[in-house]
């Protein structure tokens, strides 16, 4: 089932180009870090990049944005993120520092509302 929703979005794409990500139907999400401490985002055709921030000394806990947990703060990260072409207006995102145990729990749902967020205008 998953296979041809996959299928679907490429083929959609291939017909029209320009369709809004919001139109078409869900592909796979991957969700990782990068050896520079990066965490990526992607569906095929978008691909967001969340840098990290240092994080700002507060006991305030937080609530991981992928995988809805609430994590302490030294197992949680701010993130952000430019958004729209000029790429000079952030976001900002509290995720989980452990990317792949994270990725184990967060809904590809989340991330792909994350990713459009950085996308859409
Ligand atoms: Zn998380």
């Amino acid at each position: 089932m998953g296979e041809k929703t996959f299928e679907e979005r490429e083929l959609i794409l291939e017909l029209f180009p320009g369709t809004s990500p919001e139109l078409l139907p869900p592909g796979e999400v991957l969700y990782y870090r990068d050896g520079e401490g990066r965490v990526h985002i992607q569906e095929n055709p978008l691909h967001l990049v969340l840098e990290p921030l240092d994080a700002a000394p507060s006991i305030t806990p937080l609530v991981c944005e992928a995988c809805l947990r609430h994590i302490s703060r030294s197992s949680g990260q701010f993130f952000r993120f430019g958004v729209g072409s000029s790429g000079r207006h952030f976001r900002y995102v509290a995720l989980c520092r452990d990317t792949e145990r994270c990725s184990g729990s967060a809904r590809p749902g989340r991330l792909r509302e994350i990713l459009l967020r950085g996308i859409l205008p």
